[in-house]
């Protein structure tokens, strides 16, 4: 121990704060005051498992997953208690805290392995930081792994070995833009769950106008044209951007930015002033002025596989003192309905597409586990996202360079590669699931030309998924591409 005198005097000093505010009675300050301290680097320490996990910052590098606890806790004791961060900080380190942790050590293994060995991670050019001081960096990576109640089972905050506690943790803190995996939680959830579109709604895929310009291009570079139309099932499986705003623009740029901020509880979108987020470049197509984490973007996902309900996430279930009688901190699930039951289960439904043949995220999926998934491509390639989920777990990833700089990875989405990896590993082994859909949504065909339900002459069909009280109307052909040139034909004649 390198100052026994100094540890005794923090100790009184947290347990005074703690009697300050009432968090202690008389006889339990009077019993915490005359506790023998043993700390972790003692030779008479016997380590807990909470608190081995947690308490040798100065011997071992801790993983990222406790580097989030740490800061998860010195947040809500000052939140909570009031406390100064190196008050909280102190009580963490020198307090005698017990804390137990949310993580799942399977799961944050699989995803480390992956992550420490960048495995699956594009050979990307080692690139020179500024050319004068030849400092080497390469492409980064953060990802979280939730369950659907809002337990965070794991997360890691950087690629290649780990070598400092509490530095950066891109997981909790590199706010990026998400490009298109904005899209479910700012225009197709809240407009299905508006009842303003379906599963099949048919939209434009050519621009609107802003500021007297046609925008936004898809990701191809096409501009799309204005007799061209796409299902909107088939519009996020390809992830238009042209159709997007179209959509954007029937849901409203406020229902939108509701439904991000506070049903979804992204809290990284900036509400107003010059840099608000609040327009079409950061609702539909994800160009944001700051961006969001993967920490929130899990947390929002959940929703898609767990029936709409929005858990806060936790790292956490208690902190206790060292006796473990005294609980300080303890973490209640108390969810919310962020969007329907039934719109939850057609947005699963439609990003399960995503997975399949002509989606973004084809092939990416868990392998034996119907899978939902939406990718992400910020315009300028600087960003790259993948979030999505299996009857089992949610998880997010973010890929890119610290310093932000356009990637050459072709038409590839590393993130979708790494979040592949990792969940495919997660899930080895374990038992068939599926997920738990909603009884009052409906499986009908549709017409893919009019995007309403098919009626006697249509030809072309697909099966879509439906709110039973709110089917489309059925297609009368007369928005089929035959009766519509025949009607020209007949006008010009
Ligand atoms: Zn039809």
């Amino acid at each position: 121990m390198l100052n026994p005198d100094n540890n005794k005097r923090r100790q009184l000093l947290c347990l005074d704060y703690m009697r300050d505010q009432k968090k202690l009675t008389k006889d339990e300050y009077n019993e915490a005051v005359n506790y023998k301290l043993v700390f972790t680097n003692d030779p008479n320490f016997v380590p807990s498992k909470e608190v081995s996990k947690t308490l040798k910052q100065d011997t071992k590098i801790n993983s990222y997953y406790v580097d989030y606890v740490i800061d998860s806790v010195i947040k809500d004791l000052k939140s909570q208690y009031g406390y100064t961060q190196s008050e909280a900080y102190r009580m963490i380190y020198y307090g005698g805290l017990k804390i137990y942790c949310a993580l799942d050590d399977k799961i944050q293994a699989a995803a480390e392995d992956i992550y420490v060995n960048r495995t699956g991670f594009p050979e990307e050019k080692e690139r020179t930081e500024d050319g004068s001081n030849g400092t080497k960096k390469k492409v980064q990576s953060g990802i979280t792994i939730m369950n659907y109640e809002g337990r965070v089972v794991a997360m890691v905050g950087g690629a290649g070995k780990k070598t400092i506690n509490r530095g950066l943790n891109r997981a909790t803190d590199a706010v990026r833009s998400p490009g298109s995996s904005i899209k479910p939680l700012s225009v197709y959830g809240p407009g299905i769950d508006k009842n303003v579109l379906n599963y099949s709604t048919r939209l434009l895929d050519y621009g609107i106008i802003v500021n007297g310009q046609r925008w936004p291009r898809n990701f191809s570079g096409s501009m799309g044209s204005e007799d061209s139309y796409c299902i909107l099932q088939s519009a996020v499986a390809q992830s238009l951007n042209t159709t997007s705003a179209q959509a954007l623009k029937r849901v409203g740029l406020d229902t939108s930015f509701d439904y991000v901020t506070n049903h979804f509880h992204l809290s990284t979108l900036i509400a107003d002033g010059d840099n608000t987020d609040k327009n079409f470049s950061s609702l539909a197509v994800g160009g944001m002025s700051r961006g969001v984490t993967t920490l929130e973007m899990c947390a929002a996902y959940c929703t898609f596989g767990n029936g709409g309900k929005y858990y806060k996430p936790y790292c956490y279930y208690k902190v206790t003192d060292f006796s473990g009688k005294n609980v300080y901190l303890e973490t209640a699930a108390n969810p919310e309905q962020a969007i329907g039951e039934d719109t939850a289960t057609i947005m699963n439904r439609i990003l399960q597409t995503v997975t399949q043949g002509g989606g973004t995220g084809y092939g990416k999926g868990v392998s034996g586990f119907t899978t939902y998934m939406k990718t992400g491509t910020t315009s300028d390639t600087k960003d790259k996202w993948c979030c999505g989920g299996t009857p089992y777990y949610c998880a997010a990833v973010w890929y890119g360079y610290d310093k932000q700089e356009e990637m050459q990875t072709g038409g590839a989405n590393p993130a979708a590669n790494i979040w592949s990896a990792v969940m495919n590993k997660v899930h080895d082994g374990l038992p068939e699931k599926d997920f738990e859909y909603s009884g009052t949504v409906v499986s009908r065909s549709y017409c893919r030309e009019s995007g309403l339900l098919a009626g006697a002459g249509c030809t072309q069909t697909s099966g879509g998924w439906y709110k039973a009280n709110r089917l489309p109307g059925v297609c009368d052909g007369s928005e089929h591409a035959d009766a519509k040139a025949a009607a020209e034909a007949e006008k010009q004649g």
